[in-house]
């Protein structure tokens, strides 16, 4: 059932087994587990069907540095099916050794391994409409399928891995019908949760405020509480929520808000293959059931402990699109068009010459390339705005074996980046965020590393060269601060309470009934996009809260009132 937090009475007292706050991938995936075993479901979405400005207007927040990180109310949507409204839709697994400890991540180890999540992994990928759980190239495309680059074989590099691509599916359009018919599954939209407060005794969570933005208030008691709000309101909701705590809920140790993580990403250096263009796998491949795939270039997980290094991958690239140097008509086209295109996929385009004379070589390009970018103009018409399953992203046609690298790696977490709380307020009263984000010296050495690994395997090789700038690595990863969209680690998981905020189950450490979901409880970040891992530790969620559930503890109905 779906309905609109206006039409709840006034000061009402809603009820179900388990209250979910946020309806993105992780809130959606977590409640139709949930209905499936029987277990009542309240859902809580802040936002409407569609965008809204004035709830997106409650992501708002400050930065410490706007050249290192976007404004929060961009990379984020406030809507049924959160930021899956407008993700990208790549999808990959965690690696094994993301879940180890490793002596060159600080603060690395999850309490739980990738066994552990490997059960969960394939129905999120059937979620998230990525075909088959199967992330090796000879598994997934054939084992007669080509090598990535003819003649590159290296002990160091693996090439087999690969990204599959999701529609990319929007979670709140794809399951409205299935929330809407679900038994016990009640979603409430235009619900804003703006304080969380726990029983006398600080070990359970009593009930939880709801707010919508023409001034209707209730509560929620449910057994138990999820917060599924994304990677960074899920910190400002503990944060903020003072009542018996005066440093949040779960923060006793300092740890909320603090180890936050995006990716370490750039575009980087000038790879020239030899042979025949046709030989380089740089693009999407169609996997047999029909599910867009990429191969990526990793250093294998032996080379990076012995070398140090932290996860990380790399992908061919075209040319870097601000510089006219390229002679493409489709990039000249996609800069010059860059203001057609949302914020947080023209940000990338942005920078770089922009001169007159920039303009008219870019403008030439195009006039000097008619052809291609006619062909480029009617297959994105067909492939990408008609389609259902859409081409992914813009791939140029091979014809001089030459790329760049674009890197993806992973940020090693550090307690000094993290979201606390501003003076400001949003409409609702809460405080705003103030984004702090950080990287380290050790992030940027730790992608030389990498590439100075492929420059040497391609060498060794034979078949290509690579070389980048060792002195504007940096500039190259940072040229757009934090990789926007993946928020993690600010509700870190853990063993130690002193050092984490939630315990393997997603349990916060201090409050038995109140749980995470999503990429808060990252300790690592791993290479890999977040958003596979999130939805599969949901399902795993769903699993614990159902067993659990079955033998409910008594509910304290007396300590509501004295919380709230
Ligand atoms: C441009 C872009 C591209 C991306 N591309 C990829 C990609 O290719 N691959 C990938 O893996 N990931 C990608 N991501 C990241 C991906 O979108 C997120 O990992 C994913 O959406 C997180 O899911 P979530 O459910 O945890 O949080 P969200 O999607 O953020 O959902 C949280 C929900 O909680 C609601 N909410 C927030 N606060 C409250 C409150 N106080 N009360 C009630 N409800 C609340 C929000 O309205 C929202 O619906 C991308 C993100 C962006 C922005």
């Amino acid at each position: 059932m779906i309905e609109h937090a206006d039409n709840i009475g006034m000061g009402a007292v809603l009820r179900a087994d388990v209250c979910v706050i946020g309806a993105g991938p992780a809130g959606i995936a977590l409640t139709l587990a949930l209905a499936e075993r029987g277990v009542s479901v309240l859902l809580l979405e802040s936002g409407e069907r569609e965008a809204d400005a004035a709830t997106q207007a409650l992501y708002a927040g400050e930065l410490a540095n706007a050249q290192l990180h976007s404004p929060p109310d961009t990379y984020r949507q406030r809507r049924l099916g959160g930021s899956s409204a407008i993700w990208g839709g790549r999808c990959m697994p965690f690696d094994v050794q993301d879940f180890e400890t490793r002596a060159q991540v600080p603060h690395s180890g999850w309490p739980l391994s990738y066994e552990d999540l490997l059960p969960y992994y394939p129905a999120a990928n059937a979620l998230a409409e990525a075909g088959r759980f199967s992330y090796d190239a000879r598994q997934a495309l054939g084992e007669q399928v080509a090598p990535m680059i003819a003649g590159f074989d290296s002990p160091s590099v693996s090439t087999e891995g690969l990204e599959r691509f999701s529609c990319p599916t929007h979670f709140g359009q794809r399951y409205a019908g299935r929330l809407q018919n679900a038994t016990g599954v009640r979603l409430l939209l235009g619900a804003n949760v703006t304080a969380l407060h726990l029983q006398a005794d600080g070990q359970r969570l009593a009930s939880v405020t709801v707010r919508s933005l023409k001034g209707r208030q209730f509560e929620v008691a449910a057994r138990s509480t999820v917060l599924a709000s994304g990677g960074l309101e899920t910190a400002r909701l503990l944060l903020a929520s003072q009542g018996r705590t005066p440093a949040g809920v779960g923060n006793a140790h300092d740890v909320v808000g603090r180890y936050y993580m995006c990716h370490i990403a750039g575009q980087v250096g000038s790879l020239r293959v030899s042979g025949s263009p046709r030989q380089v796998r740089h693009g999407y491949e169609v996997s047999p059931e029909g599910i867009y795939c990429r191969r990526r270039l990793q250093v294998v997980a032996s080379e990076q402990r012995r070398l140090g290094l932290a996860n990380a991958v790399a992908r061919l690239h075209f040319a870097r699109i601000t510089d006219p140097a390229h002679r493409s008509g489709v990039l000249s086209g996609l800069f010059l068009s860059r203001r057609l295109i949302s914020y947080e996929y023209s940000r990338r385009l942005q920078g770089g010459q922009t001169t007159l004379a920039s303009y008219a070589r870019h403008v030439l390009n195009i006039a000097s390339d008619p052809l291609d970018t006619a062909g480029f103009l009617g297959h994105w018409l067909l492939k990408r705005t008609l389609a259902e399953r859409k081409f992914p992203s813009v791939i140029l046609r091979n014809r001089s074996n030459l790329f760049s690298l674009e890197v993806h790696g992973e940020q090693l977490p550090q307690a000094q980046s993290r979201v606390t709380l501003s003076d400001r307020r949003d409409a609702l009263g809460m405080p705003q965020l103030h984004v702090d984000w950080r990287y380290a010296q050790a992030d940027i050495e730790s992608v030389r590393g990498t590439l100075d690994v492929l420059a040497l395997a391609f060498e060794a090789s034979g078949v290509a060269r690579f070389d980048y700038q060792r002195e504007t690595l940096e500039e190259d990863l940072m040229r757009f601060g934090a990789y926007g969209g993946h928020h993690l680690g600010t509700a870190r998981m853990g063993s130690d309470p002193r050092t984490s905020v939630v315990n393997a189950d997603c349990q916060l450490h201090s409050v038995r009934n109140l749980f995470v979901a999503g990429s808060a409880v990252f300790p690592t970040s791993s290479q890999a996009n977040p958003t596979l891992t999130l939805i599969a530790l949901s399902l795993r969620l769903a699993d614990t809260l159902a067993t659990r559930l079955a033998r409910p503890p008594p509910l304290q109905l007396h300590a509501l009132a004295e919380a709230a």
